[in-house]
């Protein structure tokens, strides 16, 4: 071995050995400043809360209690099960509105967390789709961010994802003042199948970023449903939290409070 040959081979020695003790340097997700294990610094980490507790069983919410939501309960969902391995608050919101401005990178960790949650799903499914945006979003945007889930999640699992199953034909109109049922009627003329042989008689899963409401994911059920498919699962990135119990008890105590206040009035003008 000549000199060059030996400097190469020291170089490639502490090269090595500077990656196993010195690994690469990463950047938490949410704030950027310079961590050296995990995606999230000790400070953005409490900020996120996992999905990891009670969860309806149908939507997959954040729920008091492990139990069917009364939302779900009143209206049950087209599809049959949804997961989500953040609850849509605080840092939850930070991570998802940083992937979808700009950080598409994030899709990896996202899928693998989305992966992790349907181990223990009771059912396979046949193929990945992703909710759709139209063509005018994606140029805004630079991409679709439910599409780079799909893709890496069915990496993941290896379930094929379908590219354009679904396609968008009009933006979402104004919804603030409609009701879900007008929500969800609504975004379902806005959803076209375009691949209605590649859904007839499967079981589907839809992939999305955040379920809010769950209008566009029902619409886009729907659709899929009267295009043949068999049967339809939902995974998103995060979920809000299922919220009417809480109000509602809320709700009680302030009632309480008054029926109270008012016995004793009553008690006093005796
Ligand atoms: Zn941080
Ligand atoms: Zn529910």
């Amino acid at each position: 071995m000549n000199t060059t040959g030996i400097k190469q081979g020291f170089k490639k020695f502490f090269k090595a050995a500077a990656e196993t003790f010195f690994p690469e340097k990463f950047t938490c997700d949410i704030c950027g400043i310079e961590i050296f294990e995990g995606r999230l610094c000790k400070d953005c980490l409490k900020t996120v809360t996992f999905n990891d507790k009670a969860v309806c069983p149908v939507c997959g919410r954040k729920t008091v209690r492990p139990e069917i939501c009364l939302e779900c309960k009143a209206d049950l969902p087209k599809f049959k099960k949804a997961v989500s391995p953040i609850v849509y608050e605080d840092g939850g919101v930070a991570l998802v509105l940083k992937f979808k401005n700009g950080n598409g990178y994030l899709k990896e960790h996202f899928a693998s967390l989305m992966a992790s949650k349907l181990k223990d799903f009771p059912s396979s499914f046949d193929c990945i789709v992703y909710v759709p945006m139209t063509k005018k979003a994606v140029n805004r945007r630079g991409y679709n961010q439910a599409k780079l889930l799909a893709e890496s999640l069915s990496e993941k699992i290896g379930v094929p994802w379908l590219k354009d199953a679904v396609i968008k034909t009009a933006d979402t109109p104004e919804q603030k003042t409609l009701t879900k049922k007008e929500r969800i009627a609504n975004l379902e003329g806005c959803f076209k199948v375009a691949k209605r042989e590649e859904i007839k008689g499967k079981s589907v899963l839809i992939v999305d970023d955040v379920l809010t409401t769950g209008a566009t994911c029902e619409a886009m059920a729907k659709r899929l449903l009267s295009a043949g498919a068999k049967k339809i699962y939902l995974a998103t990135v995060a979920s809000v939290e299922y919220k009417q119990f809480k109000k509602s008890k809320k709700a009680l105590t302030a009632k309480k409070k008054l029926m109270r206040r008012r016995k004793s009035e009553r008690a006093k003008r005796r």
